[in-house]
């Protein structure tokens, strides 16, 4: 009676273990680092949690043998936790240093596993399965019939090679197999549900930092980005640009051809706005920063005041040359004033820039509209 007992509290204690092994490995591989050290190490804290795991089924399922002063088959439960962790890491990781790692320890498991001289083939079998695993992870995850699968499939070099080393000892299959499905289970439930909060939290993250008419970055991403392309520079010294344009007498258009014409010119111009800054001299990214108003930086640019003046008349004529007609078969086209600045070593903080850029622009619309300002000119 008590040996039932006994399987009973050792297999709930060690489902404990597993699911906190999974909760931890996930943590280490989302965690928001602050430090860039904690950053490159998140590999090594990944691939040594897993072996210390590895190790720690496979140390208990040692000493429960010694303790019952014969090879019974207590140590088998163990097998399937260690199963579980395999799948765990491989299925959420495809770093080779983790592969790599994880083939020498099953090669040392393997080698120690006594009574099985034959154990090449089962290792080479776990090698190629944990190499799909890797690779087919993604996938194999959104369906629960072909991850069962591919778990049952994962076990069976291992519980082969046992089987072996067991010779013969009545280890109670019912058991075994029901406890490594409900691990499976587990493990299932912690790596879907992880994999929807993920998605969702991706998909607020995208709603959260585009604006819905445009799809461009809104002004929250333009001010993150502004922040920290000022400290970038400071450590870096790589230069950035701001181009900053708005629509001239947009209210007109409203006025004169109604709110959702107008929302289909503000889209338009965006798509375009868009296109045009990918041809300019640096990286760009654009945003819509205010109704009519709309952002570029471009990254890792040419100083030159000339390029500027290119990149911001060409944009200025691209944007007038658009044609709009409305239902009624109206045709109309728009002009945008526009306004530009670079970093400077004096600037204070990273709002400078934008302040810089912006009375370039009412320095633009005061000029008449339809006109750059660049750097003063
Ligand atoms: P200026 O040349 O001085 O920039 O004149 P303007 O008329 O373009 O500027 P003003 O700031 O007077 O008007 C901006 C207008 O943009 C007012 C507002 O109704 C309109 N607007 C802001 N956001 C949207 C939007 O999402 N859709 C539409 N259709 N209109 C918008
Ligand atoms: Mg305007
Ligand atoms: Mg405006």
């Amino acid at each position: 009676m008590l040996y039932w007992e006994n399987q009973m509290v050792t297999f709930i204690i060690n489902c404990l273990l597993i699911t906190g092994y999974a909760l931890l490995y996930t943590w280490t591989r989302d965690a928001k680092f602050t430090s860039e050290r904690n950053r490159r190490w998140r590999g090594v804290y990944q691939i040594s949690l897993t072996v210390i795991f590895l190790a720690l089924f496979h140390f208990a399922s040692e000493l429960r043998i010694l303790q019952e002063h014969s090879p019974h088959g207590f140590g088998w439960t163990y097998i399937s936790f260690q199963v579980g962790v395999l799948i765990y890491a491989l299925y959420f990781s495809k770093s080779k240093r983790l592969f790599w790692t994880l083939a020498v320890t099953l090669l040392i498991w393997y080698w120690w596993l006594p009574g099985v001289p034959n154990w090449l083939p089962p290792y080479v079998a776990s090698l190629l399965l944990m190499y799909g695993l890797q690779q087919l992870g993604d996938v194999l995850i959104k369906r629960w019939y072909l991850y069962y699968s591919a778990c049952a499939i994962f076990t069976i070099p291992f519980y082969w090679a046992n089987f072996e080393s067991l010779e013969g000892i009545d280890v109670g299959w019912p058991w075994e197999i029901v406890t490594t499905i409900i691990i499976f289970m587990i493990l299932w439930q912690i790596q879907y549900r992880m994999l929807q909060q993920r998605i969702r939290q991706a998909l607020l993250l995208r709603e959260a930092s585009t604006d819905t008419l445009t799809k461009l970055n809104n002004f929250r991403v333009f001010n993150e980005d502004l922040g920290t392309a000022y400290e970038h520079f400071h450590q870096t010294e790589s230069m950035y640009a701001l181009y900053t344009f708005d629509i001239d007498h947009f209210k007109r258009i409203n006025d004169q051809y109604g709110h959702p014409m107008g929302n289909t010119v503000l889209e338009r111009v965006a798509v375009r706005f868009n296109g045009l800054m990918q041809e300019a001299p640096g990286t760009p990214k654009t945003y819509r920063t205010g109704g009519e108003e709309f952002c570029c930086i471009l990254f890792d640019v040419d100083p030159k005041s000339e390029h500027a003046e290119q990149v911001a008349n060409h944009l200025r004529e691209e944007l007038s040359e658009l044609q709009f007609s409305t239902r009624q078969g109206e045709r109309f086209s728009i002009t945008v004033s526009v306004g530009e600045a670079l970093i400077q070593d004096y600037d204070q903080n990273y709002m400078d820039i934008y302040k810089r850029a912006d009375q370039r622009l009412y320095h633009s619309k005061n000029a008449g509209r339809n006109t750059v300002t660049v750097r003063g000119n």
